[in-house]
């Protein structure tokens, strides 16, 4: 199967460039100047980036990644592919052991079919002082042998935990992920800037959600975000959607961490793609009012209705990135945290032809993954 995809502007890290693309068994072959050597399929000068690369969503379409169910993250992962994420990682949010275990073991088989690129535990060793859309009842005290069992039940497929590292335990989990080849990442936390400094050095790379669920930068407590932003061990999440952070935090941030530090993430949870109304996020009631999700008790914003398309496009029209360094945070550097980024994240030869099609608006027109179109642009 060969495709050659013809007047593009194909953004790639470096730029911006008129040109084309040869694709055979589901792999960019060649990334062409000018125009295509060969009859294609064109794409009437429309820009073509990378598929996204969402490490941190909690579902979509009424699917909740969860409760385990199989069939609703079915319906996500379709409705995020809808929006360009071609590579997705399933999160979890705080709930007991024995259903973490089980909705684990459940997502792995979407994982073992390549539906789902790995899956993330969001709690349960988060602080209660930051727990958000959380529930506090169910929050425990970081422990190793603990988090083994949760390694086990996603058999080989878990990627990412989010940990508080104030918490007695914290350190030891954050070195037993590392040592089981899971992301720590450090989020939901009322650490110190010293204490969140601690939980880098025991391993941590990754800043969930920053911002949200964090104390706020102070000039005499500058806190975790401080740490977070300008260690260069840390990639950091940014929920970009308009309601979790100002654009001029966002424009702070990128500024500080730069595109290859930055990560796009959703946060998306069941009522993304659906219209407003009564949903749930864990055990917790959630209610979406104008696209904005909180928890029917008490208000606090619990996940997004966001999808990586509005992220992409709000960083370049709110937040002022270029469309190269837009592409580098939504894609190549969430790959790059999981490890793919010499399969996915970029236009390259040789690499997966996971591609979005956007118009001069930054709207999608095409999705293609793995060389198959899944929206053909017309
Ligand atoms: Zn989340």
């Amino acid at each position: 199967m060969s495709l050659t995809l013809a007047d593009a502007r194909v953004v790639t890290p470096e730029g911006i460039h008129d040109g084309w693309l040869a694709i055979e068994d589901g792999r960019i072959t060649h990334v062409g100047h000018g125009r295509a050597p060969r009859a294609g399929h064109s794409l009437g000068g429309r820009y073509v980036v990378p598929g996204f690369v969402d490490i941190h969503n909690h579902g979509g379409a009424g699917g909740s990644f969860p409760t385990g169910d199989q069939d609703g993250a079915r319906d996500a992962v379709e409705l995020h592919r809808r929006h360009g994420t071609t590579t997705l990682v399933a999160s979890l949010v705080t709930a007991a052991v024995a259903d973490l275990e089980a909705a684990a073991s459940s997502l792995a088989d979407l994982c073992d079919d390549g539906l789902l690129a790995g899956l993330h535990f969001e709690g349960p060793y988060i602080s209660g002082a930051r727990c958000g859309a959380h529930d506090p009842a169910l929050l425990r005290e970081p422990s190793p042998r603990e988090f083994e069992r949760l390694v086990k039940a996603g058999r080989g497929h878990v990627r990412m935990l989010t940990i508080a590292p104030e918490l007695p335990g914290a350190l030891d989990t954050v070195r037993a992920a590392r040592d089981h080849g899971v992301l720590a990442a450090l989020g939901h936390s009322d650490a110190t800037y010293e204490q969140t400094l601690d939980g880098i050095d025991a391993g941590a790379s990754v800043a969930t959600h920053l911002y949200n669920a964090l104390p706020p930068l102070g000039h005499r407590s500058p806190g975790p975000v401080a740490a977070l932003l300008q260690d260069e061990r840390v990639t950091v999440e940014l929920v970009n959607d308009g309601v979790h952070v100002h654009p001029a935090m966002l424009r702070l941030a990128c500024s500080v961490a730069g595109p290859g530090r930055t990560a796009l993430v959703t946060d998306a949870m069941s009522a993304a793609g659906m219209g407003d109304g009564d949903y749930e996020l864990g055990a917790l009631r959630v209610t979406v009012s104008g696209g904005v999700a909180r928890l029917a008790e008490g208000g606090t914003i619990a996940g997004s209705t966001l999808t990586m398309d509005v992220a992409f496009r709000r960083s370049v029209t709110e937040v002022g990135l270029t469309l190269s360094e837009a592409s580098v945070a939504a894609s190549l550097t969430p790959a790059r945290v999981l490890g793919l980024d010499a399969q996915i994240g970029s236009i390259a030869a040789g690499k997966t032809a996971d591609l979005v099609v956007l118009t001069d608006e930054l709207e999608v027109a095409g999705v293609m993954r793995r060389g198959a179109w899944l929206t053909e642009p017309r």
